[in-house]
């Protein structure tokens, strides 16, 4: 090995000592409630397939016909000759299904983020980012240039302090929340965040990935769980959760939108997503603005697998949502826990730093509306099994 490349090896053993190196399984099956990981039929506690709709039928016969159709590579960026009559009609149904006005997608949740922020304020303007944000936030805020405030974590209070502390001294602001943050499951107190950025003039951006075919009607996301339809600025989305494809989306208002598509550097200078996917995406809306049955079930699915979490005696943190992290504290202990886990059958990833803090280590399991009942209680029955071998529960 060149010495230039030692240090590499350096951090690389650091973080195996410190139980915080990312050892990768491999799947090889479809996504579901069980999947096949390095060669082994596991329980999936795992995915952000919250509906099932990764493998759902109507999703893969959209896209199939679509890959006929049109092939597999998009040929060019948006701006240049990618853009299909498909892309803008997912556009027009995934804004008619979040209740605004206009939206552009993107390739990915991440590059909607970093897009979106770069556009709307560079070096003369301030970012108030609450202290939890998703990485794809705390990137665009860094890309944008701008100064990055950031407020106690779902702390309406916090942020107006801040706001207050920094006027006069910014062109531009900007507010960016998580919807649901994704490793905790809470939920950011949109309505009174929004009461402030008014009050201030100060745009207002929040990220749904977790919130959208989860929360709201139907699962139209958190601006129709707090009834705030038309007053944030900017909603940025993800097709590779609930709606189990992939892809990103911005959505608001219409001069956003359309600034976005000028300047929006992803969707200018990276290959559009293609055809197969997009077609995929549409065909969830279609599912969703059908029936509420998979949100439904998702949610009946989320609240007895916490209940009986809680009467084992784990602690579940302050989730509110599918989202259910099993507070373990340091990042050894969750590893151990997620392995013998797997030994179990129960496929549950590990969390640790950088991705939570320090000493919050955990397990998170993500419950879908594909587990049934039976899955669940085998999932409840590993883990107290694990819970007792290891000591965390009596
Ligand atoms: C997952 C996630 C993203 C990234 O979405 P991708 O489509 O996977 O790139 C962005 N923001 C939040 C809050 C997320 O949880």
């Amino acid at each position: 090995m060149s010495e230039r490349l030692q240090w590499i090896q350096d951090e690389l053993d650091r973080l195996k000592e410190s139980g915080l190196y990312n050892r990768i399984r491999t799947i090889s099956t479809p996504q579901g409630a069980w999947l096949v990981v390095d060669g082994k039929r596991v329980l999936n506690f795992c995915s952000n397939n919250y509906l099932g709709f990764a493998n759902h039928p109507r999703l893969v016969e959209k896209a199939r016909q679509a890959l006929e159709k049109y092939g597999v590579g998009p040929g060019a960026v948006r701006t240049i000759a990618g853009t299909l009559d498909l892309h803008t009609e997912l556009e027009r149904r995934i804004a008619a299904f979040k209740g605004v006005d206009a939206a552009i997608t993107f390739q990915s949740g991440f590059t909607a983020n970093l897009a979106t922020i770069a556009a709307l304020v560079g070096k003369e303007d301030v970012v108030f980012s609450d202290e939890l944000n998703h990485a794809s936030i705390i990137d665009g805020c860094r890309l944008s240039g701008a100064r990055i405030v950031r407020y106690a974590h779902a702390d309406p209070v916090d942020l107006e302090a801040r706001i207050r502390e920094n006027e006069g001294t910014y062109r531009r602001a900007i507010a960016i929340t998580d919807g649901v943050f994704s490793m905790d499951g809470d939920i950011a107190p949109l309505d009174k965040i929004y009461e402030v950025t008014s009050a201030y003039n100060v745009m207002l951006m929040v990220d749904d990935a977790h919130g959208e075919g989860v929360l709201g009607k139907g699962g139209r996301g958190i601006v129709d769980h707090f009834n705030l339809h038309g007053k944030v600025d900017i909603e940025i989305g993800t097709f590779s959760k609930a709606f189990g494809v992939v892809g990103g989306v911005s959505a608001g208002s219409p001069l956003v939108v359309e600034w976005l598509r000028q300047r929006g550097r992803p969707f200018l200078f990276s290959s559009a997503t293609p055809a197969a996917d997009v077609a995929a995406c549409i065909a969830a809306i279609d599912v969703l603005e059908e029936s509420t049955e998979l949100v439904d079930r998702l949610w009946e699915n989320a609240r007895y697998f916490k209940a009986e979490m809680k009467k084992l005696g784990f602690d579940t943190g302050v989730s509110v949502t599918p989202i259910t992290p099993i507070m373990l504290g340091e990042a050894p202990l969750a590893q151990q826990f997620s392995r013998e886990l797997f030994e179990e059958g129960v496929f549950a990833m590990a969390i640790g730093y950088p991705t939570v803090p320090h000493g919050k280590a955990r397990i998170r399991v993500m419950i879908s509306a594909a587990h049934s009942k039976d899955d669940l209680d085998k999932g409840l029955e590993a883990f107290a099994r694990v819970g007792k071998r290891l000591g965390v529960i009596g």
